[in-house]
């Protein structure tokens, strides 16, 4: 038999939402449950991805199946396609596997034709209603279809019912309407230079294209890479029954969920217009009512719909969205699926449906997306102040929360402003690790410049601040210290407010709120924490970062950055100093004054983990990045140093790189520097062994090696760590455990992973660096040509965002299984940006690592990320 393109409802069911997507799997269900739907036939997926691998065309095979559906379908309704009798209309709507609201196209009323609207106008004994169909079927399929532009027909409207001194659409008599049918017949042929299709057939079939195509519209392309849907899921098409809400005041259309989609309340919500078809609802001309007072208008149409809304939560177990239509008094349902909901909904909905004995507490926590935890977890502007609000630029929602504060032009600026008690913006054309300290004193960051993974997003992510980045919109003059955005100039003291989720800019202070997290959104965590397998760790170089992560129940650190402690303002000077020393005993004398401040770093964490696992990097950015670079901060330092301003210059100038991210860096370092592996390795075993004292506790702690490529580059540097922690312990008199480890982020590390393990008693994936290095690409400055990739359809999301896992999770696994082969009993870990990622998160469990580390503020999310990946993999 030929392979199966398109169902008819009756044919389908609610598990085949792969095949007959998410709306033509439910109308199926609800047609199985013997409810009122109006009778119809989906178009399946793999017949859109069938549309596109033959060149954009219904191949004759599909195209015989439709036919014949619709053959069946106009039996089942007792109606014929351009009759005069009883015309058969349809709507033609997509439906992706997950909703993806707005983003595709729909044509409703279609049918309709010269003869078509006679045997409406008949059937109803409504010329006008007939009439006002038609012309608003011809707009729609011009515009959706063809590609007319809908100004076009509205103009020639507007013109009409200005001559006709006719105020609003519906002061338009029947034989207006005529006259407008025929204007758009014209314009049609105007525009195509053919007239307006009178077959209903051919209609149809363009119409199905028009869907098909619309899979691959710019909004939803950008609308799946924002949501993990892949490219090659296609859409399906649903051909269905007419049926009209604007017959009379007995007919009417509305929406309504079963519980309250923004609180989660348990009570059923929505919106109804009589006499009225679904874009009027949606338009706002006339204001809706609730539905409660359907139960005065119409008690028993109303008394059905409470029992089917009943019927299909029960069902689905889950909060529903319906759309229905009354036609003279007889309720139909249109749609129904599980409702888009915010977080505080989500979370409510899904605690409440396990009290209810509907969902077990596995299906309770698949209920909620991950990411939308993420809006709890910062402060949020209060709804009112945000809606009254007009954004006067947007930039890339980089790190989300809502701030807003004075604007400063430089991270001392902001530092200064934030001292004396003042909240504070901080506003840059792009920032670097010496702004470090102004982005701590920052309600939110903002840059002119910069991607998702520039240093403001990850930075800003990883402290849990506000960030936009990337927001072209403003120009910035950074001498000045102004911006200009929308026509207006912002200057030193301003208030602006930022909104992180959106990446939307105001320039004025907006009302925020504290996040929570007790009642139902700890509850659901814990259940989360009970299902999950995989362990979350948190990334954190500080104390107050450490405290906040356990807070949202971090279980350890997986990465401290030990670089982000120097560019402190009382440490710059003693690093610059180690960096510019040319010999040892300087650079020696220069790392003691280091190590008292590095143990005291180290003790806080320790502290503030309460025991918990901390594994800490030693240095690994390029020591460039350490140095001034202005002629004038390099006089200053040469003074403080007591050296002469062309000898400093010389030693700044000697250590530029080409390409530092691929230069002296990580292990490299201590290769050539080994005093500073064991200034480093003596601050974390002596903080280590000073806490376990003085706390009572047993802190092991997990000193980590960065950038390794190479087995005896890395044995190298262990070896140092070795000895000194060695030598330390027998100083201070402890029997202490401690690990070694290092990091995966160089591809030749993953291939030789085996030979790796020989020498490190740990793993963690650096994958920020494992696809910089894997893919060749910059991670501070693909952002610039990824959007082209997105727009070309080369790549559907982010690789620093989201593991690759074809390319980079293969060289991950291949290294989780060389390395287990050695040491069966190695721990695996991540500490990339990925860690945080829930997809990737998935692919993390399924290799078999032991724990993902992320930024505090997205522990949470990975937490119920892991449980999600533990329920759906076992
Ligand atoms: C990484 O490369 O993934 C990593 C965690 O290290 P960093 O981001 O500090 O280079
Ligand atoms: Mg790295």
């Amino acid at each position: 038999m030929a392979h199966k393109y398109v169902y008819l409802f009756s044919e389908g069911n609610a598990s085949m939402k792969n095949l007959l997507g998410g709306k033509g799997a439910n109308l199926a269900e609800m047609t199985n449950l013997g409810l009122p739907v109006p009778q119809g036939f989906t178009v399946s997926t793999e017949a859109c991805t069938r549309y596109y691998e033959d060149g954009k065309k219904i191949a004759d095979d599909i195209m015989a199946q439709i036919n014949d559906a619709l053959k069946k379908t106009e039996e089942i309704v007792g109606k014929k396609f351009g009759s005069l009798e009883d015309p058969f209309l349809v709507s033609v709507r997509s439906g992706a596997r997950v909703s993806m609201p707005g983003m595709m196209d729909t044509i409703l009323n279609l049918g309709l034709n010269d003869v078509a609207v006679k045997g409406l106008a008949n059937l109803t004994n409504n010329e006008r209603f007939a009439y006002d169909s038609y012309r608003r079927f011809i707009q729609m399929f011009s515009d959706v279809v063809m590609g007319i532009e809908k100004s076009k027909f509205e103009r020639v409207l507007d013109k009409i019912k200005e001559d006709k001194g006719a105020e609003y659409d519906t002061d338009l008599t029947a034989d207006d309407l005529k006259v407008v049918v025929e204007k758009f017949k014209a314009l049609y042929k105007e525009e195509k230079g053919e007239d307006f299709p009178q077959d209903p057939k051919d209609q149809m079939m363009e119409a199905i294209k028009a869907v098909f195509r619309s899979w691959d519209n710019p909004r939803a392309i950008v609308y799946r890479r924002k949501n993990d849907i892949p490219g090659d899921w296609g859409t399906a098409v649903n051909v269905q029954a007419m049926v009209f809400g604007n017959m009379g005041n007995d007919s009417g259309t509305g929406v309504a969920f079963t519980r309250d989609p923004s609180t989660g309340e348990k009570n059923l919500y929505g919106e109804y217009l009589m006499n009225a078809q679904g874009e009027d609802v949606v338009a706002g001309i006339r204001t809706p009512k609730h539905i409660d007072t359907l139960n005065e208008t119409m008690p028993e149409v109303y008394k059905q719909f409470v029992n089917i809304a009943k019927t299909l939560e029960d069902h689905y177990r889950d909060m529903q969205d319906m759309e229905f239509t009354i036609e003279r008094g007889k309720l139909y349902m249109l749609q129904t699926r599980n409702g888009k909901r915010t977080a505080n909904a989500a979370l409510k909905v899904a605690v409440d449906l396990v009290s209810e004995g509907m969902l077990s507490k596995e299906e309770a926590v698949m209920k909620v997306e991950p990411k939308q935890l993420d809006s709890l977890l910062h402060p949020t502007f209060e709804p009112k102040a945000l809606k009254a609000a007009t954004p006067i630029a947007k930039g890339l929602p980089a790190s989300p929360g809502a701030a807003t504060g004075k604007v400063y032009f430089t991270a001392d600026d902001a530092v200064e402003a934030a001292k004396s008690g003042e909240k504070v913006v901080l506003v840059r054309l792009e920032t670097s690790p010496e702004d470090i300290e102004g982005m701590y004193a920052s309600q939110g960051i903002l840059t002119v410049r910069g991607g998702m993974t520039s240093h403001a997003a990850v930075v800003a992510r990883g402290m849990g601040t506000c960030c936009v980045a990337g927001c072209g919109d403003i120009k910035l003059n950074e001498a000045a210290k102004t911006f200009t955005a929308s026509g207006n100039t912002y200057k030193e003291g301003d208030y602006i407010s930022l909104d992180g989720s959106t990446g939307n800019v105001y320039g004025e202070a907006l009302k925020t709120e504290a996040p929570s997290m007790t009642g139902d959104f700890a509850t659901l965590m814990g259940w989360a924490d009970e299902i999950r397998t995989l362990k979350v760790r948190t990334n954190a170089d500080t104390p107050k970062d450490a405290a906040a992560a356990v807070k949202f129940g971090a279980e350890g650190i997986g990465l401290c950055r030990t670089e982000h402690m120097f560019f402190e303002e009382d440490r710059i000077p003693a690093i610059r100093e180690m960096i510019v020393a040319d010999n040892l005993e300087q650079r020696k004398k220069a790392l003691n004054k280091l190590l008292p401040m590095q143990r005291s770093d180290f003790k806080g964490i320790y502290e503030a983990m309460e025991g918990r696992p901390v594994t800490v990097r030693l240095l690994d950015p390029p020591l460039h990045e350490f140095l001034p670079h202005e002629d004038e901060d390099i006089k200053e330092l040469a003074k403080d140093m007591g050296i002469s301003f062309d000898e400093l210059k010389e030693t700044v100038d000697s250590l530029k790189e080409m390409n530092p991210m691929l230069g002296h860096r990580g292990l490299r370092l201590a290769v050539t520097y080994p005093e500073i592996a064991e200034m480093q390795t003596r601050a974390i075993i002596e903080a280590a062994a000073e806490v376990n004292k003085e706390k009572n506790l047993n802190v092991v702690p997990e000193i980590m090696i960065p950038l390794a490529g190479d087995v005896k580059e890395l044995k190298y540097v262990k070896d140092v760590i070795v000895k000194t922690a060695d030598t330390v312990l027998k100083e201070k008199g402890v029997d202490m455990q401690y690990k070694v480890g290092t990091m995966i982020e160089v591809p030749r590390a993953a291939l030789t992973a085996d030979e790796i393990a020989t020498e490190a008693e740990f793993f963690s994936f650096g994958t920020n660096d494992l696809t910089q290095m894997t893919f060749g690409f910059s991670r501070d400055d693909a952002g610039k040509f990824l959007e082209d990739y997105y727009e070309k359809k080369i790549f559907e999301s982010d690789p620093f965002a989201r593991v690759d896992q074809n390319g980079v999770g293969k060289l991950m696994k291949m290294a989780v299984e060389a390395g287990k082969a050695t040491r069966p009993d190695i721990k695996l870990g991540i500490c990339g940006e990925h860690g945080g990622d829930p997809s990737s998160i998935e692919f993390c469990h399924r290799i078999g690592l032991n724990y993902v580390s992320c930024s505090p503020f997205r522990v949470p999310i990975a937490r119920l990320a892991a449980a999600q990946a533990k329920v759906t993999n076992g």
